[in-house]
């Protein structure tokens, strides 16, 4: 490979790339990882730019601490990129640290820029850390696709592996360092470290599109008034739920409002609202965290309880009905008078379909309407 062609290659891709993230930044202001990246990447394009003006005549100051300067900035602008994205919550203090740092590191650069052999060094050495950095920092933020969150992390820890493969390079061969501090053979690291840039620079942007794609993926699942799942999503649950290897027995819960339509007309649509929501979060707090739970209709619940007896089904639906109607007599300051209705089936899924099971709840719920409301009812699934 021709270094100079990758060289140019190299730093044309990575402004371009700068750009385009300059680009998305202006279209969402919101997100500053972005311009962080766009200005890591442009870092990177005028570090390599000074460092290829080495041989010509300019000041060394320039071509040397200068460029190493931004090309140490440009994992670390990447890095401060990654805490913006991760919405980390970092104090003062800690981001006084940080500043300290760096002061203390471009003082520390100042102070050796003549030599060219310990420049190279510092930086590597600052540039592989950053790097590890980057990659913890992935480790803990919320993995929006494992794959490619670890492929990235993958390139992070190869890079800050590069880096110190550099540092043994420049340490083995100190007496035969060339004009830039360093050996003749780390130029396959050199090439590394331009192609895992370029390379990152590129991914970057997808962490952020996978991000949204997630967030837009689990705002259609949900119901916008309550936030539970929304029918489709309780139906998908539920199949998939029935596809599991071997899925623990459980129960299927049907809950409706009593009279809502009394509670619309006398009080409004959004008195109505409210009760609606409220209910919601009644089943959220009384219910476990695994289980899974949706609004299926306009005043109507489903809930599958998993890995319960029927007994203690009986004995938490009818908490469920003596909690809204004690806890939910007002809504938004209106006297409504909640109450609710319930119909559940025990299910063994090895034995009965979901389909059935739904069908059976369904009616059940059906008997706790016709015997009065404000009531449960245990059904059976038919074979
Ligand atoms: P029952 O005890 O038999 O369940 O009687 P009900 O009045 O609760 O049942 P019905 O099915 O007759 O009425 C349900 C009402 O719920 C009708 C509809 O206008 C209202 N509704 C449906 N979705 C919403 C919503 O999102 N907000 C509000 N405020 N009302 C809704
Ligand atoms: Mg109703
Ligand atoms: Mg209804």
């Amino acid at each position: 490979m021709h270094l100079p062609t990758v060289v140019i290659l190299a730093l044309v891709i990575n402004l371009i790339v700068g750009f385009y993230l300059y680009l998305l930044y202006r279209r969402k202001p919101k997100d500053r990882c972005f311009r962080l990246w766009s200005f890591s990447s442009i870092s990177f394009v005028l570090g390599g730019t000074l460092v290829a003006l080495r041989p010509y005549d300019i000041a060394a100051f320039f071509t040397f601490f200068v460029a190493d300067c931004l090309l140490l900035l440009a994992p670390i602008l990447v890095l401060a990129g990654l805490i913006q994205f991760s919405r980390f919550r970092y104090t003062r203090r800690r981001r006084q640290q940080a500043f300290a740092l760096l002061a203390l590191t471009a003082v520390a650069l100042l102070s050796v820029h003549q030599h060219p052999g310990i420049l190279s060094v510092l930086i590597a050495l600052a540039i592989g850390i950053t790097f590890c950095l980057c990659a913890i920092l992935l480790q803990k933020s919320v993995i929006t696709e494992p794959t490619f969150t670890r492929t990235l992390q993958g390139i992070f820890l190869l890079h800050a592996l590069t880096m110190f493969t550099q540092v043994m390079l420049i340490l083995w061969q100190w007496q035969s360092l060339n004009s830039n501090g360093l050996p003749e053979s780390s130029v396959y690291t050199l090439l590394s470290h331009i192609l895992l840039t370029t390379f990152t620079a590129l991914l970057l942007p997808w962490l952020c599109f996978l991000k949204l794609e997630r967030k837009l993926t689990l705002k259609s699942q949900r119901d916008g008034l309550t936030k539970l799942a929304n029918r489709e999503h309780f139906f998908n649950q539920v199949e998939r739920y029935w596809q599991q290897q071997r899925p623990l027995p459980a129960v299927l819960m049907m809950i409706d409002i009593d009279f809502f339509k009394k509670i619309n007309d006398k009080f409004g649509h959004a008195v109505g609202d409210s009760a609606i929501k409220a209910v919601a979060q009644l089943l959220s707090k009384q219910l476990r965290c695994n289980d899974i739970i949706g609004r299926i209709g306009g005043e109507e619940y489903a809930a599958l309880l998993i890995d319960l007896d029927e007994a203690t089904a009986l004995k938490i639906s009818q908490r469920l009905c003596e909690q809204v109607e004690k806890q939910l007599q007002f809504v938004a300051d209106a006297k409504v008078e909640l109450t609710i209705s319930i119909g559940l089936v025990y299910v063994d899924t090895s034995q009965h379909d979901y389909v059935s099971a739904l069908k059976a709840a369904d009616e059940a719920l059906y008997s706790s309407k016709r015997a009065g409301r404000n009531t449960v009812t245990l059904g059976a699934v038919g074979l």
